[in-house]
């Protein structure tokens, strides 16, 4: 285990979640910038964002979107840049990486990860007042062979994977794929649990965390997330287990704590990891801790913790 490497914390800002009640849901590049600035000040070493609509929200790919969002925080922060993949039907990878292609030979606008999820799954929400799903027919599609297309693309122009499983057989394939020499011996495993409404995901419990620890290689790096529930209670674990962790609005609307922003959201983590006895890693520590190269930067503001 690595209990003593400080923890890395990810922002996971918007996702596919509307805004509500809750201004601080950024959808503009601008809106996205602020919240990532809020967020590195709490502690948050990586940012990951969705491409939206600044108006209504919806998803967009355009690349001009992300460019902006990476532009903006790279002249504030050195934060690790961490944007999703295009919301694209499964067989146009080449739109599914465009936005992280346009940068890659720009040593300062490169993006430092790419997300890949390691298996289809049915997202149909379910209603628990109601004791139904509210469709029955989502499902979100990742095939093996646009696994191995996207995995081509990015190990061709070399960009660092974040491992992104819902289950543990998400994870088994991964690992196959590293054995395909597809996927790199060093990546990010993002565990992800799910809320009651989502019920596609492992249940954000000690049992469920054991199970996905159990498959992680040696040295490997992991991190928690909660899609559509509270990640709270499975941060605490990875803090004291040696993991890492990731939160935001796009995950979950954390309106226990008001109408919380980035900022706020990341401090909790920080401060959980501190009441632990953990550190918390600075963008710099977390490029180390991930083995990945530093990088040349614009900003040189401390991080300030909580
Ligand atoms: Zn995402």
């Amino acid at each position: 285990m690595n209990g003593e490497l400080p923890l890395i914390i990810e922002c996971r800002c918007n996702e596919i979640a509307y805004r509500g009640d809750n201004p601080a849901l950024p959808y503009s590049p601008k809106e996205i910038v602020r919240e990532a600035v809020r967020a590195w000040e709490a502690g948050a070493s990586i940012f990951h964002w969705h491409g939206r609509d600044p108006a209504t929200g919806d998803p967009r790919n355009d690349v001009e979107l992300y460019l902006e969002v990476i532009q903006g925080i790279r002249e504030q922060t050195d934060l690790l840049i961490h944007p999703t993949l295009g919301y694209i039907t499964q067989n146009q990878i080449e739109d599914r990486v465009r936005h992280i292609l346009a940068v890659n030979d720009d040593p300062v606008l490169r993006v430092d990860m790419a997300p890949v999820d390691f298996g289809s799954l049915n997202v149909d929400f379910w209603e628990p007042q109601a004791k139904q799903f509210s469709s029955y027919d989502q499902v979100y599609v990742n095939t093996r062979e646009n696994l191995r297309a996207v995995l081509e693309v990015f190990k061709k122009h070399n960009v660092y994977v974040s491992s992104i499983c819902w289950d543990v057989g998400q994870m088994r394939t991964a690992r196959c794929f590293q054995e395909m020499g597809l996927l790199p011996q060093d990546t990010l495993w993002e565990f992800v649990f799910t809320g009651e409404v989502m019920p596609a995901g492992a249940t954000p419990n000690i049992y469920g965390l054991q199970a996905f620890i159990a498959e992680v290689p040696r040295d490997n790096q992991w991190l928690v997330l909660c899609w559509n529930g509270d990640v709270m209670r499975v941060a605490s674990w990875a803090i004291t287990m040696g993991g890492h962790v990731a939160i935001g609005l796009g995950d979950y609307h954390y309106s226990r704590f008001g109408k919380p922003h980035h900022g706020e959201l990341v401090e909790m983590v920080a401060k959980m990891a501190h009441t632990l006895d953990r550190e918390v890693a600075t963008p710099a520590q977390a490029r180390e801790i991930l083995k990945m190269a530093p990088r040349p930067q614009l900003a040189n503001k401390a991080v300030k913790l909580a």
